[in-house]
């Protein structure tokens, strides 16, 4: 099976190839179960669609504008080395030495890209662990692409490795308003990707499976937009048996199935982990992840890493970049290569990825925000609706900590505060998906007033709960209604 000529992909009205997609005006959806598998077979696809264009980014508008013909897309085809992308080889690397060992695995430990290692906080979150046991053959590279992109060494204990992008990163990708546009708009310029970045003019462009890694260092200025994208942290195996099967991930009748994997991880590092920091390995710009650049010019992916974690909060960060906790965030090279597009479409923000602690995943993202079609006209209006969340989540914060101040034990205060401002965080997240869908409709003295508006309310009506439950409580409903003037202060 080829992954550039197969129907290999999940969709509601059955399986179809990449081809298929770019070349036809239907309108297709993804049908994945798990929703960071689709967040996977997204920018898995749009990866492989930057392989098979490798369009400049003139033409990348045109195909983005008029789509492109199958005639277009065979010709595209001719010049690459189809082989790779067949499924027996296609991310499948094979180690030098037979010596040493592979370690098994069911195929469920793929699914949220970090293994049930053996310390208690290494856990996978399931939407039902049970129900992901059997896989077909078409799905298993999607799966694992999601566990090279996710992966951190920790989740496998002492036999794990990391991955490029470092463990558990977010994404942030663009979402067309069918899955063709979308995928047309992850792709990847390469005149400026190359513009932009900064890898060295020989850098090795074949992928790692065709020409292995060496040494104990992968140093991100070598490796080349195609390697990076399918960059292996680990010698991956799968065991197809000839036995039918109703695919837990797509949902398709398969006459093979696949419930086991085996994997061998890299002696290297990448610039993700602190040995490859240390060694001077440098960052690899993956173009679907922000980075977060430390005081000492460290450069991470950005992460989410507690339970309460909306992305709203970073969604500046994101589209223009802001400083955040000591560290500068970058927006994602997409988010970048969109705005200099001037995208003539309407288009959303998928922010995607897994809450992570530790070995763990505690939660999962996949939010949309929907962007005007001139992303920079419209820039400030989108910050300034984060600023006012942001804002009053700060008022809502000054005004709790009056309760800091009544000589209770500080985490039992310190409990109720962290309680409210979760719920004002997650409620939040709502409210501004739903003022940003006015982004271009809005003038920004309105959008800003109806996001004052909704903010507020839920302010108070969190801030009033805290309030009634503590009404009893002399000193601490005194703190409270003092803290109240600093949440309406003008
Ligand atoms: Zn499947």
């Amino acid at each position: 099976m080829n992954l550039l000529q197969d129907d290999f992909i999940s969709t509601t009205v059955g399986k179809i190839s990449l081809k298929t997609i770019l070349t036809s005006n239907k309108e297709y959806q993804l049908q994945y179960y798990f929703d960071e598998i689709q967040l996977s077979m997204l920018q898995l696809l749009s990866s492989l669609t930057t392989v098979v264009l490798a369009p400049t980014i003139i033409e990348l508008k045109e195909y983005i504008r008029g789509g492109l013909s199958v005639d277009q897309y065979d010709k595209a085809c001719e010049r690459l080395e189809l082989d790779w992308f067949d499924t027996h080889k296609f991310m499948r690397s094979k180690p030098l030495s037979t010596s040493a060992k592979w370690a098994d695995a069911p195929i469920t430990k793929l699914l949220s890209g970090i293994e049930c290692g053996s310390s208690s906080s290494a856990i996978g979150l399931f939407s039902d662990a049970e129900a992901a046991k059997v896989v077909c053959p078409d799905c298993t590279p999607g799966l694992n692409y999601n566990l090279h992109m996710n992966i951190k060494g920790e989740c496998f204990g002492p036999t794990g490795a990391t991955g490029i992008r470092g463990g558990g990163a977010i994404s942030t990708l663009i979402a067309g308003h069918n899955l063709k546009t979308t995928l047309l708009s992850n792709t990847i310029a390469i005149d400026y990707f190359k513009k932009i970045t900064v890898l060295d003019d020989d850098a090795e462009d074949t992928p790692m499976w065709v020409t292995p890694q060496s040494g104990s260092v992968y140093q991100a200025g070598r490796i080349g937009l195609v390697r990076g994208l399918f960059a292996l942290a680990y010698h991956i195996d799968f065991d197809v048996k000839d036995a039918p099967c109703c695919c837990d991930v797509c949902g398709h009748h398969s006459d093979q199935s696949v419930v086991n994997f085996r994997r061998q991880k890299y002696t290297g590092h990448y610039g993700s982990t602190k040995n490859g920091r240390d060694a001077g390995a440098g960052w690899w710009p993956h173009p679907f992840t922000p980075r977060s650049i430390k005081d000492d010019g460290a450069e991470y992916a950005v992460c989410a890493r507690d339970r309460s974690w909306q992305s709203w909060q970073e969604l500046s960060g994101y589209i223009i970049g802001k400083e955040m906790n000591k560290a500068n965030v970058i927006p994602a090279y997409i988010v970048n290569q969109y705005m200099h597009m001037e995208n003539p479409l309407k288009t959303n923000l998928l922010v995607g990825g897994n809450i992570a602690n530790q070995g763990s995943i505690i939660g999962r993202i996949y939010d949309l925000y929907s962007m005007p079609a001139s992303l920079t006209k419209y820039l400030s209006r989108v910050t300034l609706v984060i600023d006012v969340g942001l804002q009053k989540k700060e008022r809502l914060s000054n005004a709790l900590n009056k309760i800091f101040g009544v000589g209770y034990d500080k985490s039992f205060v310190g409990g109720i505060k962290e309680k409210a401002i979760q719920q004002f965080t997650a409620n939040a997240q709502q409210i501004i998906q739903q003022t940003l869908l006015d982004v271009d409709r809005k003038e920004a003295s309105e959008l800003r007033k109806a996001a004052i508006e909704a903010l507020n309310k839920e302010a108070k009506k969190i801030f009033l709960n805290v309030q009634r439950q503590y009404q009893h409580d002399m000193p601490l409903f005194k703190a409270l209604v003092r803290g109240e003037v600093l949440l309406y202060k003008k």
